[in-house]
């Protein structure tokens, strides 16, 4: 039995995955599929021993409990508390880190709920499908982030305290409802290149820290766009947007420059930015955006 605790809705839990896992197979001969625990006593998945989950696979396992719980008819949702995510050795190549945690063409049919969980590997999404909503709470990607080319169809958040120590990348993604990230923090920037929101996108009371361009922006913007009460270490720059519905900065503060260009709106009753920015030191284009 794991040792981990965690509170669900306010009742204390202990892990039920080492018996979960094992109900899946009262035999015990599925050799692909086992659910070790370290010397603390930690399942695979709570241990924080990183070079031991590396040793016992814990990215594979980690996937192969993803598949038993989106086939899961008893569960409504996928839940994961506390986890700890190492990812797959690759190939030594110059360029590409040593370990990631890869998803591709993957498919999430349930709502996706992760608390407290560390990826401790670069993540990289490509083409992975979600028909049910992702949340994110307290969770921290210790290096970056890619999500390219995938598609959500319901609600994204991450919010309340995630904290991304590698640049979060989103590319070429498709949003069919809102999006928001919300009291969290990018230690090396943020980066939405080629998206299409459809939903409303929400950035509030976020810190985005360093980074070439601390905040990058080139989307498009269906249904309405707001960054409110955010801190941008450095570059704040929004390009070749498409804005729809209500879109507007509040409260934003960035150290040095806050740059908008090539941007188009169909924002009818709506002014594209209701401004209230202080920008220290800034050289951009903030009235071309009041104008517009
Ligand atoms: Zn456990």
């Amino acid at each position: 039995m794991c040792k981990q605790v965690y509170s669900v809705k306010g009742d204390e839990k202990t892990c039920s995955w080492p018996a979960y896992i094992a109900a899946l197979d009262p035999s015990g001969n599925d050799d692909d599929f086992v659910l070790p625990h370290d010397e603390e006593g930690l399942c695979l998945f709570h241990s924080k021993d990183i070079d031991w989950k590396r040793n016992h696979a814990c990215f594979e396992s980690f996937v192969t409990l993803l598949s038993y719980l989106n086939d899961d008819p008893r569960r409504e949702e996928i839940m994961l508390q506390n986890f700890i995510i190492t990812g797959l050795e690759l190939e030594d190549q110059p360029g590409h880190p040593d370990y990631a945690c890869l998803f591709e063409r993957y498919v999430f049919r349930k709502l996706l709920l992760m608390f407290d969980c560390v990826f401790v590997d670069e993540v990289e999404m490509e083409a992975v499908r979600f028909f049910d909503e992702v949340c994110l709470v307290s969770c921290e990607f210790k290096k970056q982030i890619l999500v390219t080319n995938c598609r959500f169809n319901e609600n994204v958040d991450m919010f309340d305290n995630c904290l991304f120590k590698g640049t979060l990348r989103l590319h070429g993604n498709h949003f069919k409802s809102p999006f928001s990230i919300v009291q969290s923090t990018t230690e090396q920037g943020l980066d939405i290149d080629i998206n299409d929101f459809f939903g409303r996108f929400l950035l509030s009371d976020c810190q985005l820290l360093n980074g070439e361009e601390s905040l990058y922006i080139m989307a498009n913007f269906h249904n309405g766009f707001e960054l409110r009460n955010n801190k941008t270490g450095d570059y704040l720059n929004l390009q070749e947007c498409t804005f729809r519905g209500d879109c507007s900065i509040h409260n934003y503060s960035a150290t040095t420059t806050l740059h908008l260009e090539e941007f188009d709106s169909a924002t009818q009753s709506h002014p594209v930015f209701d401004i209230i920015v202080r920008i220290t030191n800034n050289t951009g284009h903030v009235r071309d955006a009041q104008e517009s």
